[in-house]
């Protein structure tokens, strides 16, 4: 089976060998990463039996209740990439403050969420660990929460672990997006999953549409357009997930299409949006770029957000291609005109009532 298999750590060389200029700094950043996450597939899979449900009791920076594995992944993340001198600084979901290397040797910085989906721990749904690299300051000084403060579009690779039936590592280091599925007999992720594509249409959505009251009208009104199904104007009927767990939703999308919206609502002045740029969104979005989707804060391309806080949140839009155009083209026109003024509106929800 290994012979015709590739492993991760070939991929990577494979992938070097196209860049000679490269150091394997990059390399071994990667496979920290993934040591981490596969450490962490072993560590979920035990769950209960070693005690590892449940709360800690404490409040993390996100104002969420930190569970047992959110502050047992953060450690592992560090554990396993702080000693290698290539990282500048790390920016976790469970640290207020970025961790900071001493030395100024590193080339680069990562941001990650070490447990993504934390809350379905204790009812055993797919959870996962999210993360992003990009370039540290040519400058040789030590690291500030700044630095991590670039749009998505100069990340150099991204992925995530979706810890599920399998253990899978999806990557992407700017050229196509890699599936890798971990070999529990022999440690090592290989690659099942090449060059991972989204197709440009679907009929799934995902959105949790307990909020649909907080919506902007824009999202309002692509959801309302997809449940009138066959008889509405888009003319077929629509699926609808909703896990609640962003890797799990990225990586139903990356393997069969969808779109999944947390938009920015009304429900919370002080949080314009849900998710966190950082080390949610912007990795996520490079992955569906990547695979031929399209990411968005619902009115333009997440990727080119020029962050202003490690932990900023934002809407957030992906999936297929044509429907994430179709959301950022009803912010485009702005409010639906009312039914006095479209004729052709009448004519429709006439139709409506009649196939009703
Ligand atoms: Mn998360
Ligand atoms: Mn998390």
């Amino acid at each position: 089976m290994l012979t015709k298999t590739i492993t991760l750590t070939q991929f990577l060389i494979e992938e070097r060998r196209r860049f000679p200029q490269a150091s394997g700094a990059f390399n071994s950043l990667v496979l920290g990463v993934a040591l981490a996450c596969k450490a962490l597939s072993r560590k979920v899979a035990y769950g209960a039996l070693i005690g590892l449900h449940g709360a800690v009791g404490e409040i993390n920076v996100q104002g969420e209740a930190q569970q047992k594995l959110d502050v047992l992944a953060n450690e592992t993340f560090l554990h396993c990439l702080q000693w290698g001198g290539d990282l500048r600084g790390m920016l976790s979901e469970e640290m207020e403050d970025p961790w900071i290397c001493e030395d100024t040797g590193g080339d680069y910085l990562l941001a990650f969420d070490p447990l993504d989906g934390s809350s379905n721990i204790d009812v055993n749904v797919s959870v996962g660990s999210i993360f992003s690299l990009i370039r540290a300051p040519a400058e040789r000084k030590r690291a500030t929460p700044a630095d991590f403060l670039r749009p998505g579009s100069e990340q150099v690779a991204a992925g995530y672990a979706i810890y599920g039936p399998t253990t899978m590592f999806v990557l992407t280091v700017g050229r196509g997006v890699f599936g890798f599925t971990l070999d529990p007999e022999i440690g090592e992720f290989l690659l099942t999953h090449p060059n991972m594509t989204i197709p440009a249409q679907t009929r799934e959505f995902a959105i949790n549409a307990s909020n649909s009251r907080f919506w902007e009208p824009p999202i309002r009104r692509y959801v309302e357009e997809a449940l009138a199904g066959s008889k509405g104007p888009r003319e077929k009927d629509f699926n609808m997930r909703w896990i609640a767990s962003l890797v799990a939703e990225a990586h139903r999308i990356l393997t069969r299409g969808g779109v999944f919206m947390y938009p920015r609502d009304t429900k919370d002045p002080t949080k314009p949006g849900r998710l966190r740029l950082l080390y949610e969104c912007n990795p996520i979005g490079m992955l569906v770029e990547q695979a031929g989707g399209r990411a968005s804060t619902g009115s333009g391309p997440v990727l080119q957000v020029k962050p202003e806080a490690p932990h900023q949140r934002i809407g957030f839009v992906f999936g297929s291609r044509e429907e994430v155009e179709r959301i950022e083209r009803y912010h485009a026109e702005g409010p639906v005109p009312s039914e006095e003024d479209t004729p052709l509106f009448n004519v429709m929800s006439g139709l409506f009532r009649r196939g009703a």
